[in-house]
């Protein structure tokens, strides 16, 4: 890591810093709570399809599993490193415990890019990554699920990998399945509805109806187009998305004052999020920098892309007229720009629980399929919403009742419920 860059596991520790210290932990606590328990990093040796062998580093961290299996995605990127994957396996652990679910935190990752990747070679990094760790996740153990760039067939394929070496049915390793394949409906809905789930609630707050609003989307991958799709029902308008552009290595930011058509540009998306450039301006679209999604006149910023994205460089850009930030990425938001949304009084909601939509509905996948009995949709998102709402209201009531920013209200929450259960087990 180059010196003085941005490092997402140094803010995931200074945050938690600061809520221990608020909460006057123990020193045991904040030692066992700052760092993973467990980490794996290893090789993927991989046949290529053009007969060469390419080896991929992989990762899984496990971070804390006082509360139940650990959980959380797998990433495919080129720019992974094992400190991202600790900083968000530690978020992982804060998602479940403020949603309240039985489950602790983990993530994993393979430095990898898609887009350069047939399916072939694709489901052999699957494998591969799953034959690596075997011994080390289960069903009672550590539970992946899909994150950035990959999707229900790659769990799909991780999941058989894993029966076939432990020779037996174990749906259980593993969530974000297909549907009929043990995969719960609402799934793929169910981060991006979730984030909206509590931009609704925010908005009630805040006293402003979501028909009368206006946002800015960065992103515009699985959880992003949902996000969209659920705001423009409660009657909001999405004046542009940014994204990012394969062939140019940049983001571009397309933007319709009038209001984005959710189908128009998802029918010239690629499965990665990606827009077709030439078609988006032959539809109108506006073309504008990657960051220009930061600086619009809007009412709402729903940052769902990646990491580091508001930073002390450009939170300044940030019009008057921002009301609230829902966080849909995990870490997007810098401790530097933090201090400023905050004195500022911009109302955030911060994404580990803004974002916890996913991993609750995973949280579903694993209890339909160990009753073998799957539910209607609207049961899945009608949960959902139950506990997306009242993850919210403790959070905001705690923030109300003891003057706090939302961000810390929902640390306040997460890490009380951990430590609680690391002290309840006498770990600490
Ligand atoms: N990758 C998603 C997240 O960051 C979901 C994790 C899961 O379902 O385990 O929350």
């Amino acid at each position: 890591m180059v010196k003085g860059a941005f490092n997402p596991f140094e803010m995931a520790q200074i945050q938690f810093d600061n809520i221990a210290e608020k909460l006057d932990l123990d020193q045991g606590t904040r030692e066992l709570l700052r760092t993973p328990l467990r980490e794996y990093t290893f090789s993927i040796p991989v046949h290529m399809d053009d007969g060469s062998v390419k080896v991929f580093r992989g990762f899984r961290v496990q971070h804390n599993d006082a509360r139940g299996p650990a959980k959380g995605g797998i990433r495919f990127h080129p720019q992974e490193t094992i400190d991202t994957v600790r900083a968000l396996s530690m978020w992982m652990t804060w998602k479940c415990a403020v949603v309240d679910i039985p489950l602790g935190g983990s993530k994993g990752g393979v430095i990898c890019d898609p887009h350069n990747l047939s399916m072939r070679e694709q489901e052999r990094i699957c494998r591969g990554w799953v034959r690596q760790l075997a011994k080390d996740i289960g069903p009672n153990r550590d539970v992946p699920a899909p994150d950035v760039m990959t999707s229900a067939q790659h769990m799909l394929w991780m999941l058989d990998e894993y029966e076939v070496i432990t020779g037996e049915k174990r749906p259980g390793l593993i969530t974000g399945k297909p549907v009929g394949m043990g995969g719960s409906l609402g799934r793929t809905e169910a981060t991006g509805y979730g984030v909206i789930y509590t931009v609704r609630e925010a908005l009630k707050q805040l006293e402003i109806r979501p028909d009368q609003t206006t946002a800015s989307v960065q992103g515009f991958g699985n959880v992003a187009q949902y996000a969209i799709r659920l705001y423009n029902q409660f009657g909001g308008k999405v004046i542009c998305v940014s994204c990012w552009d394969q062939e140019d290595q940049k983001a571009y930011t397309f933007k319709k004052e009038a209001g984005i058509d959710i189908d128009e540009l998802v029918g010239i998306t690629d499965r990665f999020g990606g827009i077709d450039k030439d078609k988006a301006k032959n539809l109108g679209y506006e073309f504008l920098p990657g960051e220009a999604w930061i600086e619009q006149n809007v009412d709402i910023l729903i940052p769902a892309a990646m990491e580091n994205q508001i930073t002390g460089e450009n939170v300044g850009k940030i019009s008057k007229k921002v009301k609230l930030i829902g966080e849909g990425a995990n870490g997007p938001t810098t401790p530097e720009a933090d201090k400023v949304i905050r004195e500022r009084g911009i109302f955030l909601t911060p994404d580990f629980l803004t974002n916890a939509g996913g991993v609750t509905c995973s949280y579903f996948e694993q209890v339909q399929s160990n009753m073998n009995y799957f539910w209607e949709k609207d049961e899945v998102l009608g949960k959902l919403d139950t506990k997306m709402t009242s993850a919210f209201i403790a959070v905001s009531d705690l923030a109300k009742k003891q003057n706090l920013y939302m961000r810390d209200a929902a640390y306040v929450i997460s890490i009380g419920r951990v430590a609680q259960a690391c002290k309840d087990r006498g770990w600490v």
